[in-house]
């Protein structure tokens, strides 16, 4: 097997005044630091795969097809071949096109995203891939380890004694009763999974689950976070030359709530650092192995839509003024979801294998349970789970914290249904035939 790898980057920071979030929070008023798409072509096992880790809140349905269109285009294979995944930042864009079109016919609410800046994010990106192409690296050998995070995840979701949500532990200040309490249902490690020439590494992709939230969305400040600041200081301080990528895992219920105050602005600094001491640990348990296997496997799911949600009623939502422009603006996006439903656009769930080891996606914003079982369901393999692909769905709870009720299963857009398609889902994606490469 002859294999390469093709590495872009650019820039995707949105300009001052764009909106941040779906436009419920303030706008962009300052760069702390720059927003990136960082990818990787693989070359040499079938029609090219593009993997991309993207500095933003999200890209749903129509914004995140377009998005992989345009990277499938520019390095000469199929959309179904491309994975896009957002890392999550809040004081970033989070874009759907759809959503964006209703909001705009209000006239008053500040729209979702420049058509002009996601247009030019979509060219730098297909440049990105074009130059990339032009010189890629041979890769030989791939290797996985995986290190502890200390005292960055916890679970947001504090339960009583019946096992229903009582209340969300936030990054806001006020909370320290809650600090108090256990971290809850985590998944504590990152995941390294990295590919060489030889000895030399070429890229490297970091996996952990945890919404990269330190602060946000008071003053439009934008920045990649503890995690982009991370991975940044792995580009530095690593052997030049090796692309450094890391994803966001299943974070849906994942936040910094109990080691982190958002009053304390320093936290930033220190959660860098210890997301980066986990990079560095693992880092240094790899050991290459040569490639043997490559395979990419992919899975669509349409889950539908919640019945209680009624197209009538959130258009009404959106049309009244008197409502906070959260309560407008996130709507639009529940409409945009019963919309895709409607013209049945499913979300693509993609796996690809390199030896033993798998590089999973899934898209919106599945609870850590979901990663956690990807794992147990194949133990003898090492899983590394990228969430926030397709954001279409929003959340994705499990059936169970269906139940115990709480802000995310009040705002998901699709009920538990959703859970044994995208467990089944997994479970294809996992599957030890290779016959589809
Ligand atoms: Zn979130």
């Amino acid at each position: 097997m002859r294999l390469s790898l093709a590495r872009f980057r650019f820039d995707v920071t949105p300009p001052l005044g764009h909106s941040l979030c779906g436009g419920w929070i303030p706008p962009v008023s300052a760069i702390d630091d720059p927003l990136e798409a960082i990818g990787l072509v693989l070359l040499g096992a079938g029609q090219p795969i593009v993997l991309c880790a993207v500095d933003w809140t999200g890209l749903c349905n129509d914004a995140h097809v377009q998005w992989r269109r345009a990277l499938a285009a520019a390095a000469r294979t199929t959309p179904d071949r491309v994975a896009v995944q957002c890392l999550h930042q809040h004081d970033a864009p989070f874009v759907c096109l759809e959503a964006d079109r209703i909001v705009r016919q209000q006239g008053d609410l500040s729209p979702n995203v420049a058509p002009a800046f996601f247009r030019r994010c979509l060219e730098a990106g297909k440049n990105a891939v074009t130059k990339a192409l032009r010189s890629p690296r041979r890769i030989t050998h791939v290797a996985s380890a995986q290190a502890e995070v200390k005292d960055v995840a916890s679970n947001r979701r504090m339960l009583d004694d019946q096992g229903r949500v009582l209340t969300n532990r936030s990054v806001a200040p006020g909370s320290e009763k809650l600090r108090q309490l256990p971290a809850g249902v985590i998944d504590p490690w990152l995941k390294n999974i990295a590919f060489y020439d030889g000895a030399e590494k070429v890229a490297a992709c970091y996996y952990y689950a945890v919404h990269p939230i330190s602060y946000c969305c008071q003053e439009g400040r934008v920045s990649s976070e503890f995690v982009g600041l991370a991975r940044r200081l792995k580009q530095e301080h690593d052997r030049p030359g090796c692309t450094h990528l890391y994803f966001t895992g299943c974070a849906g219920n994942q936040n910094t709530g109990k080691y982190n105050n958002s009053d304390v602005k320093e936290n930033r600094q220190r959660l860098t650092e210890r997301v980066y001491a986990a990079m560095e640990a693992a880092s240094e348990k790899l050991r290459p192995r040569p490639i043997s296997q490559v395979v990419w496997k992919t899975h669509d799911i349409l889950p539908p839509p919640r019945s209680d949600l009624s197209a009538k009623e959130i258009q009404a939502q959106i049309n009244d003024a008197s409502n906070r422009v959260v309560l407008r603006n996130r709507p639009a996006f529940t409409l945009a979801w019963l919309r895709r439903c409607e013209q049945r656009v499913p979300l693509t769930l993609s796996a690809l294998h390199v030896n033993e080891n798998v590089l999973l996606h899934l898209p919106g914003e599945p609870f850590v349970e979901y990663q956690l079982r990807a794992q147990a369901l194949a133990p003898n393999r090492f899983i590394a789970t990228a969430g926030y692909g397709d954001g279409g769905p929003w959340y994705i709870p499990t059936a169970e914290a269906y139940f115990q009720g709480g802000y995310e299963v009040k705002v998901a857009f699709c009920d538990p249904r959703i859970d044994p398609m995208l467990t089944d889902g997994i479970l294809k994606l996992l599957s030890d035939d290779n016959a589809v490469e």
